[in-house]
C-alpha cells in the first residue's frame, strides 16, 4: 500500500492520501503506518474486556467523560480478570479503583480560590482528624469483602478480638451526622485502621472547612452543605463511582448501597467466601440504604 504525503494543515496536522503501490517515504508516514498495524496492545486488551463482560456504559456519565469512564471500567475489570478466585478478583478490582482515584486526587490542588474574592480555601483534613468518622458510611458489597479480607490477612489476633468487641457494641446512628458514641469501629485512636483499603466514600470525602465539620459532626448543628468540598474532586467522583458500578454489575455482583458496618460484619464472618457473591440476599441485612 502506498501513502503519499498530502498537505500539512494548520495547527501542524499532517494528512496522508492512500494509494495502493508505494511504501511510506517519510519517518512520519512510517510511524503512522506502524501505528496502524500495531495498535496499542493495552488499549486492545481493554477493548476485549469490555466485550467479554458485555459492558453497558453508564447513562449518568457526561459525554465528555465517556472515554475516561470506559477506560476506568476496563482497568477495574482487568484487575479482576487477573485473579483465579472471585473474592481475590473483587479485592484486586477494588484496590485498582482506589489506586486510580488516589492517583487522580494527588494531582489536584490542595487549595482553591473563591471566585470574585481574595479568599483561598485549603483542604482541612489531616491525619488524626476523624470527625467525619462519626457519620455512617455506605459501601457496595465488593468493598466490604475487600476490607474483610484485608482485616483477615493483616490484623493480629489481638486486633481482631478488639475489633470484634467494637463491632458488637457499635451503635448505628439515627441520621447521617452520627452520634457522640457512633465512632466507626475501624477508627483506632483517631486513625483509620484500614486506611489503605478504606471505603471509597471515606476516601473521597474531604472538607475545606474544619469549623463546619465541628458544627455538623460534633456539635450536631449546622448543615452538611456547609462542609464545603473541592469541586474538581466532587465532579470526578461521580465518574469513578459510576465506573465501579458498571464494572461490578458486568461481573454480576450486587452494587446496592449497603450500611458499612453490618456489611463488614457479614463479610468478616465468612472471609473469602465465594457465596457472598452468589446471591443478592447475602448482604440483605445490610441493605438499609437500598435504592431498590
Ligand atoms: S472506615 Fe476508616 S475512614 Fe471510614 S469511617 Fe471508618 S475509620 Fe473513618
Amino acid at each position: 500500500m502506498r501513502r503519499e504525503r498530502g498537505q500539512t494543515a494548520a495547527k501542524g496536522v499532517t494528512f496522508f492520501t492512500v494509494s495502493p503501490t508505494t511504501p511510506p517515504t517519510s519517518a512520519s508516514a512510517a510511524a503512522y503506518h506502524a501505528a496502524m498495524v500495531s495498535p496499542d496492545p493495552q488499549a486492545l486488551a481493554r477493548q476485549r474486556l469490555l466485550g467479554k463482560y458485555r459492558v453497558v456504559a453508564s447513562p449518568h456519565v457526561p459525554p465528555l467523560a465517556a472515554a475516561d469512564h470506559l477506560n476506568l471500567v476496563a482497568v477495574i475489570l482487568l484487575a479482576f480478570d487477573g485473579q483465579a478466585l472471585r473474592t481475590a478478583g473483587v479485592s484486586a478490582a477494588c484496590a485498582e479503583l482506589c489506586r486510580q482515584y488516589d492517583r487522580y486526587a494527588a494531582r489536584l490542588p490542595q487549595e482553591i480560590a473563591v471566585a470574585d474574592t481574595h479568599v483561598r480555601l485549603r483542604i482541612a483534613c489531616t491525619a488524626g482528624c476523624s470527625h467525619c468518622c462519626l457519620a455512617p458510611v455506605t459501601v457496595i458489597a465488593p468493598e466490604a469483602v475487600a476490607i474483610a479480607e484485608y482485616i483477615d490477612t493483616t490484623f493480629s489476633a489481638e486486633q481482631k478480638l478488639a475489633l470484634a468487641l467494637r463491632l458488637a457494641s457499635y451503635h448505628v446512628p439515627p441520621d447521617e451526622r452520627g452520634a457522640p458514641d457512633s465512632m466507626c469501629p475501624l477508627n483506632v485512636e483517631g486513625l483509620c485502621s484500614v486506611y489503605e483499603v478504606r471505603p471509597f466514600n471515606c476516601r473521597r470525602f474531604h472538607s475545606l472547612d474544619l469549623q463546619a465539620c465541628l458544627r455538623f459532626f460534633r456539635a450536631r448543628t449546622g448543615d452538611l452543605a456547609e462542609v464545603l468540598q473541592e469541586p474538581y474532586r466532587m465532579d470526578r467522583f461521580g465518574v469513578f463511582w459510576h465506573s465501579a458500578d458498571v464494572a461490578f454489575t458486568a461481573l454480576g455482583i450486587d452494587t446496592r448501597d449497603l450500611d458499612f458496618i453490618p456489611a463488614l460484619t457479614i463479610a468478616i464472618a465468612e472471609p473469602g467466601a465465594e457465596q457472598l457473591f452468589a446471591s443478592d440476599s447475602a448482604f440483605a441485612a445490610a441493605a438499609h440504604y437500598s435504592d431498590e
